[in-house]
C-alpha cells in the first residue's frame, strides 16, 4: 500500500481572494485548511542511491501534463522546480487521466488512480515523475472521500502530482507562482522522503492549521535540507533557512 502523504487542500480559495486581495494562500474553504495528511511514519533515511550519477549528471524528473493544461503552467513548473532541485526535468507528451479516476459529482479527478498511472509510466531513467494538471484533484480523507487538494506526493515514492486548480490559476491570481513553487517543493520533497516537519517555517510543515499556513514556509529547515543532500539547490531561495529567521 503506498503512503500517500499530504494532501493540500484549500477550498477557501474564493473566499480568500476576496477578503485579502493578493494573499496568495488560499487554504480551505468548507473545511480546515491545510488537511496535508501526515505521512506513515516509515523509512525516514533518504536512500538517494538511485540518484548516484556520473559528475555534471543530474536526476531526472518526469513531467507529465495530465488532461488539461495550459503550456505557460509546464513551462512554470520546469522553471519552478529548477530554481528548488538540483534535477533535469524532461516534458513528456501529454495523458489523459484513467477514466476511472473522475469523481462526476464533484467535477475532479482521484489522485491514487493519477499516482498509479505516473508509477507505471515511469522509466528506469528517470528518478521521479510528477504530474502536472490545471483540473481539479481530490483524494480520500476523514473529512470527505472527494477532499479537493492542490497536490499529494507519496513518501519515498516515484510519484507526485500537482494541480493549479485551487491554487488561482483561473482567476490569474498573482501569487500563483509562489504558491506552486512550495507545493511542489513539498510534493516533491515527500518523494525524496522527507516527513511533513514541526518547524512551521519549514516547507515541509503538515500545515493543518489555518488558510494562511503556507505564508509561513520560508525555507528547508536544516534538518529538511540534510535529508534532501545534493538534491537541493544550494543556490535555491528554500536553503536560506538562516535569513528567514
Ligand atoms: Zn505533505
Ligand atoms: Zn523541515
Amino acid at each position: 500500500m503506498k503512503k500517500i502523504v499530504r494532501i493540500l487542500s484549500i477550498s477557501l480559495f474564493i473566499a480568500a481572494l476576496a477578503a485579502s486581495g493578493s494573499r496568495f494562500h488560499p487554504r480551505a474553504i468548507a473545511a480546515p485548511p491545510d488537511s496535508r495528511n501526515i505521512a506513515q511514519p516509515g523509512n525516514t533515511q533518504n536512500d538517494l542511491s538511485a540518484v548516484q550519477k556520473p559528475p555534471g549528471v543530474k536526476p531526472i524528473i518526469q513531467l507529465v501534463p495530465l488532461g488539461k493544461v495550459k503550456k505557460e503552467h509546464i513551462d512554470l513548473l520546469v522553471r519552478t522546480i529548477d530554481e528548488i532541485y538540483a534535477v533535469e526535468v524532461l516534458i513528456v507528451p501529454r495523458s489523459e487521466f484513467p477514466a476511472a479516476a473522475y469523481v462526476r459529482a464533484g467535477k475532479r479527478w482521484m489522485a491514487d488512480p493519477v499516482l498509479e498511472l505516473l508509477d507505471r509510466m515511469k522509466p528506469p531513467q528517470a528518478l521521479k515523475m510528477i504530474g502536472l494538471t490545471d483540473e481539479d484533484l481530490c483524494a480520500a480523507t476523514e473529512k470527505s472521500p472527494t477532499w479537493g487538494i492542490l497536490g499529494i506526493g507519496m513518501l519515498n515514492g516515484s510519484s507526485c502530482v500537482v494541480s493549479t486548480w485551487r491554487l488561482g490559476a483561473r482567476f490569474n491570481n498573482p501569487r500563483m507562482p509562489e504558491l506552486l513553487s512550495k507545493v511542489v517543493a513539498h510534493e516533491l520533497g515527500h518523494t525524496f522522503n522527507l516527513l511533513h516537519c514541526p518547524d512551521r517555517s519549514c516547507v515541509m510543515q503538515d500545515a493543518s492549521g489555518t488558510i494562511r499556513s503556507l505564508d509561513h514556509e520560508k525555507a528547508f529547515c536544516p534538518a529538511c535540507q540534510r535529508t534532501l543532500g545534493a538534491l537541493l539547490r544550494p543556490d535555491s531561495a528554500y536553503a536560506h533557512w538562516s535569513e528567514n529567521q
